[in-house]
């Protein structure tokens, strides 16, 4: 099998060779070109050490951040490379990291501390696929399978029992048997993987295109590491949030809205359930800000007449988050034609768009009057801003024009 890789990464390769040490690209991006897709970074392995990787790319740009684990990146025609040398992990005793790591000369030995199958597989123009595991028959069927045996990986590190589903998810490859049982086994385990690494393997998971058939198959999962979803999960809702997600499209803020929309008792509840989720998830404020404004707002019926309205109360970025969330819950409900649905979403688009191409009056500062107008017609203290909200209120809903003389002259019989 022969690869084409980026000039760069061809260059590495044959210097590290050059200088005697056996190199590989390695990983996800021998993966991505097996499975036919173009690979977002190169990750290399190689038997040079650290200090030998330095001295073979001396006078190249090296970032050094990965040096105390024996990464070094090094940047050729302004490509990052990773370049680590060939380990074996030692023992695990906190069910995440290993105790030690020892370097070694063979890349087979390398390979079998990786996760699954398809991520196992090395490259070098020079030697061709290293694939000791089957991860490119893996990749041809299109399964996650452990290397090794899997409860004792998933032992080693739990973290990998999420990188199965988000795998999983994100290929659209189901599960391995064994491997989807030491998954749900060794569940209890989770314990030991950080909250920000839940939430990055969680966002990936909910981002994939198999995001839903993941979630119904391994439940559980999902109730270790949130526990809080305990209701959800064994009541009728969780279908009902399954095809929400389905529904929306595969972006951080609404796949997440769409998860947690009914998570607690009522709108309202679900908002501040979902904050707190993702609070203890140690996601950033935008993101809970905005998931939880959007299940806040999930049951707003939107109208293209009001929808100016609903401009001013909630800004044109959230209004466009709205939109989608609001078919796909209308979808998950299932008392409508898709048709109809379909049909009402397009006109809101439409209609939104409309009203920012043409810039409609929806803050007060687009207003047609100021507060300075307001204080020259005798006003005072808070009646000013209360006018002023009131004269808006008027503009989006069509009751006034956005003109001076009409609301000086509205303000003064208000
Ligand atoms: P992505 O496209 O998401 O970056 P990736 O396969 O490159 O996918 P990384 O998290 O970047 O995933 O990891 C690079 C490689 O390191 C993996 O392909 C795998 O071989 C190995 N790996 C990463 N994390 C683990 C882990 N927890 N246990 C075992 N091997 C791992
Ligand atoms: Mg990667």
């Amino acid at each position: 099998m022969v690869l084409s890789l980026p000039g760069p990464v061809e260059e590495a390769l044959s210097r590290l060779e050059a200088a005697g040490f056996a190199a590989y690209a390695v990983g996800g991006c021998v993966r991505d070109h097996v499975l036919g897709f173009t690979p977002h970074d190169y990750d290399i392995c190689s038997a040079a050490t650290p200090d030998d990787t330095l001295r073979v790319f001396a006078g190249e740009r090296i970032i050094e951040t990965g040096l105390k684990h024996g990464t070094v990146t090094v940047l050729l025609s302004g490509m990052p490379l990773e370049i680590t040398t060939f380990r074996v992990d030692g023992a695990y005793s906190d069910g995440r990291h290993p105790d030690e790591v020892r370097f070694t000369a063979r890349v087979e030995d390398d390979l079998s501390r990786r996760d699954f199958t398809i991520n196992a597989m090395a490259y070098s123009p020079r030697d061709g696929l290293v694939d000791p595991f089957g991860g490119q028959e893996d990749c041809k069927r299109g399964v996650i399978r452990c290397v090794g045996a899997p409860a004792a990986r998933f032992g080693e590190d739990a973290l990998r029992i999420l990188r199965a589903l988000r795998f999983s998810s994100r290929l659209g490859f189901p599960i391995e048997e064994a491997t989807a049982g030491a998954v749900r086994e060794g569940k209890a385990q989770l314990c030991h993987v950080s909250r920000e690494r839940i939430a990055v393997e969680l966002t990936g998971l909910l981002q994939g295109k198999d995001a839903v058939s993941v979630l119904w198959q391994f439940p559980q999962v999902v109730e270790t590491v949130l526990p809080e979803l305990h209701p959800l999960l064994s009541g009728p809702d969780w279908e009902k949030t399954l095809l929400t997600v389905n529904a929306v499209p595969r972006d951080v803020y609404l796949r997440w809205a769409a998860f947690l929309r009914l998570c607690g008792p009522a709108a309202a509840g679900s908002a501040d359930l979902a904050r707190g989720i993702l609070k203890s998830l140690k996601m950033s404020g935008k993101i809970m800000d905005t998931v939880s404004e959007l299940v806040q707002l999930q049951d707003a019926e939107l109208r293209p007449e009001t929808l100016q309205e609903m401009l001013m109360r909630v800004g044109p970025e959230r209004l466009g988050q709205l939109i989608p969330l609001r078919q796909a819950v209308r979808i998950s409900q299932q008392n409508e034609s898709m048709e109809r649905i379909a049909q009402d979403t397009e006109a809101l688009k439409e209609k939104l768009d409309t009203l920012l191409r043409e810039n409609v009056c929806c803050t007060l500062a687009q207003l047609a009057v100021n507060g300075k107008d307001m204080a020259a017609l005798g006003l005072r203290g808070s009646a000013i801003g209360k006018t002023l909200q009131e004269l808006l209120l008027q503009v989006v809903r069509g009751q006034l024009p956005n003109q001076r003389d009409a609301l000086l002259n509205a303000a003064k019989q208000g």
